[in-house]
Parts: structure tokens; sequence; C-alpha cells
């Protein structure tokens, strides 16, 4: 997979992409991350890349020009299953989202900034808009960094541990059973039995009981999908 990332601040993305699992996926060739920067295609002496508003209003607007110029030059050399641009608008990112996505080969992520994009762009160049909540943040960098991450995690080879993705939240309309890890007695507390006596169909039937458990007291939305 190739994600490109298009955005007025490159910077602000390259730590997320390397450590850990991302760094990972991109050392194993799981996946090719692109990072653009705006700025080289602003215009003018200064690299304008935002504009004021037409009809007045506070905060500056991204301009199509630049958005356009580097998006046009990624499409001349491949073609992208879709072009998405982070958004609080955009349809919510959730489980079954990030699945799909994981499956494309090419995907170009665009960020905007103060008060966004240019209408033009999200009418002529964007296939996809994408919210990572019901809130607003100063920019999409880090949405296109979550949604980055919850597709990338899901490409075979990624995480060791290759059930490990399929048995999370979410996966199976079903939140995860609590976890515990050595030692066996810390402060007084007792891991519960079952999972330290080897018997598997237990353990299975133990961790089924707690996930539909917790999915009833927390998100009983997802029992009645
Ligand atoms: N005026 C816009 C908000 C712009 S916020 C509005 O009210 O809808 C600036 C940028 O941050 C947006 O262009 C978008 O790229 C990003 N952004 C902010 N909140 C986001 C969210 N919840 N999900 C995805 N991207 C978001």
């Amino acid at each position: 997979m190739r994600i490109d990332i298009v955005t007025a601040l490159p910077q602000l993305l390259a730590s997320p992409f390397s450590d850990s699992i991302l760094q990972r996926a991109q050392k194993r060739g799981l996946v090719e991350v692109h990072l653009h920067d705006l700025r080289n295609f602003g215009l003018g002496k200064h690299r304008q890349i935002d504009d004021y508003q037409f009809g007045g209003g506070a905060g500056m607007v991204m301009m199509a020009e630049p958005i356009f110029a580097c998006i046009e030059e990624l499409k001349a050399e491949r073609s992208y299953d879709e072009i998405i641009y982070m958004t609080p608008d955009g349809q919510l990112l959730e489980q079954p989202l990030a699945n799909f996505l994981s499956l494309k080969k090419n995907l170009c992520i665009l960020c905007g900034h103060y008060k966004g994009v240019d209408q033009r762009v999200r009418d002529h160049l964007i296939t996809r808009e994408v919210s990572i909540g019901s809130y607003v943040l100063s920019g999409g960098e880090l949405a296109a960094a979550v949604l980055c991450d919850a597709i990338i995690r899901l490409l075979p080879g990624v995480l060791n541990d290759e059930s490990s993705a399929l048995s999370d939240s979410f996966q199976d309309q079903l939140l995860s059973p609590p976890v515990y890890t050595r030692p066996k007695v810390f402060r007084n507390w007792e891991v519960p039995e079952v999972l330290t006596g080897g018997n598997f169909p237990a353990i299975e039937a133990w961790r089924e009981e707690k996930a539909l458990e917790i999915t009833k007291q927390r998100r009983p939305d997802l029992l009645e999908d």
C-alpha cells in the first residue's frame, strides 16, 4: 500500500510515522508513506497557500490552486483508489471504514487548516471525506495520523501476532475482554483463576462472556446492529 499525505505542516506528521508499529510497517515494505509539503506549491514569492474568504468572516481558507497542483502531480504518476479530505463534517471513522480502506492500494490524504479548504477542492478533487470524531481540531494532520494508524495496523504482516488485530474491539461488534499479565497476584489482587488454569475452552468461554458483558454495559448500540 502507498499513502500520500498532502499537508502544510509535514513536520507535524513526521513523528507518528517514525516510531513503533507505523515505522516497522514501512521498514518491512508493507506500506510507503510520503509527505508532501503544500508550501512547495504555494503561489508567488511568499508561496501563499491560503487567503481571505469571499463574503467576509474570520479565518483563512486554503486556496484551490496549490492543492490541485500538488494532487494532480501525484495523480499523473499513479491512480488513487481514494483522495480523502480530513474534515469534521465527513463520514465518521469507524472500524468498518478502516477495514475497507486497508484493502486499497493507493490512498491520498489531504489535511486542512484554518477554516478548511476552498469548496471547489471538495467538489472536484476529493472522493471521500472522513472525520475522526465530533469535535474540531486545528488541523487535519493528527486526524490523518489517526486514520493511517487504524488502516496500517490491519495490513497483513504489520502486527507480529497475526490474529491480534482481528481480536481487537469492534472487529466482531464486541469490545475486548479484560487482559492480565504477570504477576499472578499484585497487591492482593488476583488474576481471574480461569486464565491461569490452562483450560483453553474455558478461557475462550470466559473471554466471550466478559466481552459481551462489557459491550452490554458500555456500548449496547453495537449489539443492536
Ligand atoms: N471550519 C471547519 C473546521 C476547520 S478545522 C468546520 O467548522 O467544519 C481545520 C482543519 O482541521 C480541517 O480542515 C480538517 O482538515 C481538520 N479537522 C478538524 N477537525 C477534524 C475532525 N474531527 N476530523 C477530521 N479532520 C478534522
